[in-house]
């Protein structure tokens, strides 16, 4: 608990961002597969669209740093988003749908910034979304000695390399710092940063040898909670809010909406309520479902399982009927029957809230 009068912080829904081919998909691999040898810790919980890991994963794997950077977490993990890419981003963020409290902006540290990159900046401005950039493919720095483990200790080794160390730094510079600083921002290597309200936290890491993920999870813990303490109104409370991420079709079921919670708690037999272009779709859920462990699954097709109830943030598959004009990226509530004329009159307003900032931008 992070205060006693004070329900827990939930956890923070991270976005990974940056141009084609710079490692996002390759990172996100990374940090799914991220585990710690001791039982206790818990591993990763794969949701719908996304995955959770427990803080006590994020302490273990970043042990050495904890002292170092003294982070206090009192957040349960972190949600990361399994979909990358700015496309998502930017059609969910047109329909007024949260989607991240923090994310993770890659930038390959050899090729610098893309248009995509520079896109992907615009967009994380527009919505106010805090960042840290992950410098990727650390490893491709000739004579860089990388390793599978923190970043701010294999750098001091590399004083074995100087000509690695003058490599990195000069690229690090060129390639990342100088290209935010155009755009306007602070912005160096974490461990060299005072004022992370100032300045933009750069991670070097390698998504191929595991450099730099300790770092990059632990750094983005500590400034999501930091955020989440600051932002008023998000611990988890009331019904549930999110945005709808895909529709799928699934045999058994027919259209399905994979969407993120992220806020609140809603229950199997509530009313779902949507915002959509040409107005507001109302249907009555039929099931919350959740993936199946492996060693549950009985039969392959048979992959969700259903929940009774659910808690921000998280990633949820939902059943109704009616869903067929649907789109991704649309905020939706989930709601018991009394609460649905006042959830429709909330997601007309944060639309039009949405649309109204994006005109004066
Ligand atoms: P995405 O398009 O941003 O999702 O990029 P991918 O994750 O698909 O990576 C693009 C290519 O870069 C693939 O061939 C990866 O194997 C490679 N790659 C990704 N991260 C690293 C890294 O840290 N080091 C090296 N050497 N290659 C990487």
């Amino acid at each position: 608990m992070y205060n006693g009068d004070i329900m827990a912080l939930r956890c923070p829904i991270v976005s990974v961002l940056g141009h084609v081919d710079h490692g996002k998909t390759s990172l996100l691999d990374r940090i799914r597969t991220t585990r710690v040898t001791t039982r206790e810790a818990g591993g990763i919980t794969q949701h719908i669209g996304a995955s959770e890991i427990p803080i006590g994963t994020i302490k273990k794997v970043s042990k050495d740093l904890l002292n170092i950077f003294k982070a206090d977490l009192s957040i349960p993990g972190i949600l990361v988003i399994d979909t990358p890419g700015h496309e998502a981003f930017t059609s969910l963020r047109k329909r007024g749908g949260a989607l991240a409290d923090i994310a993770i902006l890659v930038v390959d540290i050899n090729e610098g910034f893309k248009p995509q990159t520079i896109e992907a900046i615009n967009i994380l401005k527009q919505c106010k979304t805090p960042f840290v950039v992950a410098a990727n493919k650390l490893d491709k720095i000739s004579g860089w000695n990388s390793i599978n483990g923190p970043f701010i200790t294999n750098f001091n080794e590399q004083k074995q390399h100087p000509n690695a160390l003058t490599e990195f730094e000069i690229k690090l510079y060129e390639n990342v710092i100088a290209p935010l600083n155009e755009l306007g921002f602070e912005a160096d290597v974490f461990s060299r940063v005072k004022d992370t309200t100032k300045t933009i936290n750069v991670i070097p890491v390698s998504a191929m040898t595991g450099e730099g993920i300790p770092d990059l999870l632990i750094i983005i813990a500590g400034l999501a909670q930091k955020f989440l303490e600051q932002k008023l109104g998000l611990n988890v409370e009331g019904y549930a809010k999110g945005t709808v991420l895909e529709i799928k079709e699934e045999k058994g079921l027919g259209k399905t909406i994979d969407a993120i919670i992220y806020d609140g708690i809603a229950k199997a037999g509530d009313y779902i309520v949507i915002g959509n272009p040409d107005g507001v779709i109302t249907s009555k859920v039929k099931a919350l479902l959740k993936p199946k462990a492996l060693d549950e699954m009985m039969d392959p097709r048979d992959k969700f399982k259903p929940s009774k109830q659910i808690v921000a943030a998280t990633g949820v598959k939902i059943s109704a009927p009616d869903l067929d004009m649907v789109i991704a990226g649309s905020p939706l509530r989930i709601v018991s029957k009394s609460e649905i004329e006042s959830a429709k009159e909330e997601i007309v307003q944060e639309i039009e809230d949405f649309e109204i900032t994006l005109d004066d931008e």
